[in-house]
């Protein structure tokens, strides 16, 4: 590999990576993809739901070929009292012609996806870390790897290396992520027979549900999900660091907690756990996008922070920078430059994206996370509520006006008063609308 020279390296095989690699072969440019893992998708983790939108304006009409599991009709959101749940959610046959969103498995469709790129033209470099970046004159120039003779020389490098991004680091456009910044997940591939998840979850054929659940994480900021596959369960929940860190507790705790709650229970009863898998999310939302590119360089997808966790979207903002990223090159290649100014389009192409649009919607989340206590947010309130809709609904003798007094009281005292539940009602209704 000495001395070898690319148009463009990209650095991790993830989502962002090849639709950034397979971009840029598309247009004929020299492109080194470099995966440290056996092969794209081998440790990587997600829910997970993978979107039409930013595939299908990479390749069209992809869910003919792509290994996908179930295409997502109904999606639910669970609110979990101790022993209750108040649920809502959305249904529409319109999500299947053609589908919105599928289930998928990353060691699957990530090989499948940098397959694309390989195919395109661009060159895998798997099984190969990249360990860091190659620097003349303030300029990045190519990439070391962990390989003997492993430099590699490019005009530009892409940094798709995920939420963990050493290189991102290297590069300064960041810091450590704060405590704050990043949740930790947890998640299990829960085998169980094909029929019995249509049963369950009230499926047809490869339709398929996704829920995600508030509640019974201990107190701590968290998520819960539980989402069909064709023959197993993902369930997995995430929970942001710095309350893992407050509460000493393992999120795997916190998993097998859930596992035995009535209404997560009886979904994966009879179920055979095949995987065990954690992974960082990027959360630090909007004000933690770091700079995206400088002098020979471009930052993409989980390594520059495009979560947007309101809607469990990572994958799809990925893809759509990985994109970016890719069609910036191919102009700076036709203009013959890489300078930082040059590539400071790929910066304005994002901010005029969805990417910054939603990720700015929904900028205020991280502070309401920080400055509303946790254990009111994730425990009292989603308890409080099942306890309103209990006492709403047990026909007990009780009038419904009294019923309804004193579901409102019940939902103040835990709040802390009318004045404190209209001002977190205020104060979520900023953090929701940028
Ligand atoms: C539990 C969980 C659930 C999620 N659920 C969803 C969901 O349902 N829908 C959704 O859209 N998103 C979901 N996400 C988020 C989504 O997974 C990420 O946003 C997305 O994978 C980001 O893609 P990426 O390519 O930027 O990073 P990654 O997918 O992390 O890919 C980075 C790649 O770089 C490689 N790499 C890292 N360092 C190096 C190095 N030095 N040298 C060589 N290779 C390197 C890694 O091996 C990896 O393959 C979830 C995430 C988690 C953890």
């Amino acid at each position: 590999m000495a001395d070898a020279h690319f148009n463009a390296i990209v650095v991790g095989a993830g989502p962002a990576g090849s639709a950034a690699a397979l971009t840029m072969a598309e247009a004929g440019l020299k492109v080194a993809l470099i995966e440290r893992g056996e092969f794209p998708g081998a440790k990587n983790v997600f829910g997970g739901v993978l979107y039409r939108k930013q595939i299908e304006d990479l390749i069209p009409e992809f869910w003919k070929e792509a290994p996908l599991e179930r295409a997502i009709v109904e999606q639910r959101m669970w609110l979990l009292g101790n022993d209750s749940v108040a649920k809502f959610g959305h249904r529409n046959e319109r999500y299947l012609d053609p589908p919105n969103c599928w289930t998928g498995l990353r060691v699957k469709f990530d090989q499948w996806f940098a397959g694309k790129a390989e195919k395109a033209g661009a060159l895998p470099i798997y099984e190969t870390v990249v360990t860091e970046l190659i620097r003349e004159n303030g300029r990045v120039v190519g990439v070391r790897t962990d390989r003997e003779d492993g430099d590699l020389r490019a005009d530009v490098v892409i940094v798709a290396d995920g939420v963990n991004s050493l290189l991102g680091k290297a590069l300064g456009a960041h810091q450590e992520w704060m405590p704050d910044q990043v949740s930790l997940a947890v998640k299990e591939m829960i085998a169980l027979p094909k029929e019995k998840i249509q049963d369950r979850f009230n499926l047809e054929g490869d339709e398929g549900c996704t829920i995600e659940f508030i509640g019974q994480t201990a107190g701590m900021a968290g998520l819960g999900f539980l989402y069909t596959n064709q023959d197993t369960l993902s369930l997995g929940v995430g929970v942001m660091v710095s309350d893992l860190k407050k509460h000493h507790i393992k999120p795997y705790e916190v998993l097998d907690s859930i596992k035995q709650h009535p209404m997560i229970r009886r979904l994966i009863q009879g179920g055979e756990v095949k995987e065990y898998s954690g992974h960082l999310i990027p959360e630090g939302g909007f004000d933690a996008l770091p700079p995206l590119s400088g002098d020979g360089w471009m930052l993409v997808g989980d390594a520059a922070q495009m979560v947007n966790a309101v809607h469990r979207e990572g994958t799809n903002l990925a893809m759509l920078s990985g994109r970016l990223a890719g069609l910036t090159a191919i102009k700076a290649h036709q203009q013959g430059s890489f300078s930082a100014g040059m590539l400071k389009s790929y910066d304005d192409t994002i901010r005029a994206s969805i990417v910054f649009k939603d990720l700015k919607k929904y900028r205020g989340m991280h502070s309401l996370m920080r400055d509303v206590d946790s254990e009111l947010l994730f425990n009292k309130l989603p308890q409080a509520l099942n306890d309103a809709v209990y006492q709403m609904l047990l026909v007990d003798g009780v009038t419904k006006k009294e019923k309804q007094k004193s579901a409102i009281k019940l939902l103040r005292s835990v709040a802390g008063g009318n004045m404190d539940l209209l001002r977190l009602g205020l104060k979520g209704w900023r953090a929701m609308n940028g």
